[in-house]
């Protein structure tokens, strides 16, 4: 008999701002969404390794270290594409104002890719879990997935930071 791979899955959620640069339709207008991130880890080790308890890891850790930096760096901010000139500048031209750049343009894919390749392995890296699999909801529809294709690999994309300007 083959043996098991246990994951968990945590959604999380969350409201951001952004606009597609280039996008030939409305989704190039600024515009928002009521984000879910559905985020699958696995043990390091992968199969159906748990610790003592027979736990992968637990939710709360998965919770708490993914949504606070969501909290932090993505939630009532604007996502922009560093290509985007024009909506950068817009951004820092109000106040208060909490936006953050992007290496991508900001598309559910390209999210998603971002929580999976740069945020999770720095965010989870201490907890012997891989985040495997993350999928972006912008409406109730339709998500983006992103998913390790083999063996994790480090990033040599940076984890950028949001930007603040009087923080509240
Ligand atoms: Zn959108």
């Amino acid at each position: 008999m083959a043996a098991s791979t246990l994951a968990l899955v945590r959604q999380l959620r969350f409201c951001a701002g952004h606009r597609l640069h280039g996008h030939e339709g409305r989704c190039a207008y600024f515009h928002g969404h009521n984000y879910r991130v559905d985020i699958e880890v696995v043990a390091d080790g992968g199969g159906s390794e748990v610790d003592a308890v027979g736990r992968v890891v637990d939710f709360s850790l998965i919770k708490s270290r993914m949504l606070g930096w969501l909290d932090q760096h993505w939630d009532h901010a604007f996502l922009i594409f560093e290509d985007d000139a024009n909506a950068l500048a817009a951004v820092r031209l109000v106040e208060p104002t909490k936006y953050f750049v992007m290496p991508w343009n900001p598309t559910a894919e390209n999210m998603a890719r971002y929580l999976l390749e740069v945020v999770a392995p720095r965010v989870l890296g201490d907890l012997g879990v891989v985040a495997r699999r993350v999928a972006v909801w912008e409406t109730d529809e339709a998500c983006a997935v992103a998913a390790l294709a083999g063996p994790p690999i480090d990033s040599d994309i940076a984890l950028e930071s949001a930007v603040v300007v009087d923080e509240r």
